[in-house]
């Protein structure tokens, strides 16, 4: 295979090899229906609760039954707003941000369209939200409060403590999507009283097509996934045996990781981002430069496409991602950006490195040394005309 420096882990990352190692007799001779009465399939219930307990020490959760596994990232967040829109009916409001990612945002738009009324706050240019704003967003009507821990594109971390007070004294639901926080923040959720949160298998070096759920074992439920007795009754259908333990163990080594590698990580971002900002004319970061996680930088490079600077790195061996989402043909500019103000010259031109453990000094160097004369040789054919 061809050279890869893979610097878009907000995408996905890569499995770690001891996840890869529990999963594997699930896949093979392990796999038998948990829900069975003989020991073949019985049995693997406990791997289950095994998996249960380290997504639960991971994330501080008291109890390991106030986690319920998903299929993904995308379920986990249906399942939290769905689920609290049906433990009450009566409450026809939901509050959210317009940074969020579309597994929240296209829902509450879709939830629009079924009667509800949905409050998107606004975000600055830093990507930071306003507690303000919020509160007085909140009415006697609001069934949910959903707002991301940390954005996917700028990395922007949300005031999450703030807000699980803010809607606990006002007794509403509080939902945070914490699919890109898990593992690069510190989490404990003994200390910050969130009611619902999101997170994803193959976001910390686990496994795609499984994510989890943490239900506050105070906070009311209805199940989204109506069907079977699984997962306590919150969640129907035969469990994904060999992705759960690839989750209980992804989140068992990113709990131990964490204190060993997240600095190393910071430390090689911030290179990569000074040294970019540094020979590269035209140049912005994109958020705020302190509150943010700290793996990932989105930079704007005035007057060039996003598309054509990726495929130039591709070329080059090099994997990372545009803040815009190409739909049907067209290219869409990244809503986040837009929500920020970044202005267009710049949203066009945005790129989001995002590092993980794996990423070495080399793999910076290798992107500092390849990716000035690719922003060069665009500008030097671009069709915006006349740039410094
Ligand atoms: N939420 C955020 C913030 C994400 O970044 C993603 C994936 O990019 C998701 C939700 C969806 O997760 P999944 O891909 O597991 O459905």
């Amino acid at each position: 295979m061809k050279k890869l420096i893979y610097d878009d882990n907000n995408a996905t990352t890569k499995i770690a090899p001891e996840v890869f190692d529990i999963m594997k007799p699930f896949l093979t001779e392990k796999y038998g229906n948990p829900s069975s009465m003989y020991t073949f399939g019985g049995s693997i219930h406990k791997d289950i609760e095994t998996a249960r307990e380290k997504v639960a020490q991971f994330l501080g959760a008291t109890d390991p039954a106030e986690i319920m596994f998903t299929s993904c990232g995308t379920e986990s967040d249906n399942a939290a707003i769905i689920g609290t829109l049906r433990t009450y009916p009566e409450k026809r409001h939901i509050i959210t941000t317009k940074a969020e990612h579309a597994a929240v945002l296209n829902l509450c738009q879709y939830m629009e369209t079924v009667g509800y009324r949905v409050t998107y706050l606004d975000v600055d240019e830093e990507g930071m939200m306003d507690l303000n704003e919020l509160k007085s967003s909140i009415d006697n009507d609001t069934a949910i409060i959903s707002v991301m821990y940390a954005n996917n594109e700028t990395g922007v971390i949300f005031p999450v403590e703030e807000i699980a007070e803010i809607a606990r004294v006002r007794n509403i639901v509080f939902h945070t999507d914490a699919v890109q926080a898990a593992g690069k923040v510190p989490f404990d959720l003994t200390k910050f009283p969130a009611d619902l949160v999101s997170i994803s298998g193959h976001k910390l070096h686990g496994p795609k097509g499984v994510g989890a759920l943490y239900i506050r074992r105070s906070t009311k439920f209805k199940p989204f996934l109506i069907g079977g007795h699984q997962e306590h009754s919150r969640r129907g259908g035969t469990e994904n045996v060999a992705s759960i333990a690839g989750l209980g163990k992804a989140c068992e080594l990113a709990g131990k990781y964490f204190s060993e590698k997240m600095g190393k990580i910071k430390k090689l971002r911030d290179k990569l981002e000074n040294d970019l900002l540094e020979k590269i004319p035209n140049a912005r970061l994109n958020g705020n430069k302190e509150n943010r996680l700290p793996n990932t930088t989105n930079i704007g490079f005035e007057f060039i496409e996003g598309e054509a600077i990726l495929l130039m790195l591709d070329a080059e061996g090099i994997a990372a991602s545009s803040g815009s989402a190409c739909t049907s043909g067209s290219l869409a500019p990244s809503h986040v950006l837009r929500a920020m103000g970044v202005p267009f010259t710049f949203i066009q031109g945005s790129i989001r490195f995002s590092l993980s453990r794996y990423n070495t000094k080399k793999d910076i160097d290798y992107i500092i040394k390849r990716l000035p004369p690719i922003i060069e040789k665009l500008r030097n054919i671009s069709p915006y005309g006349e740039q410094s």
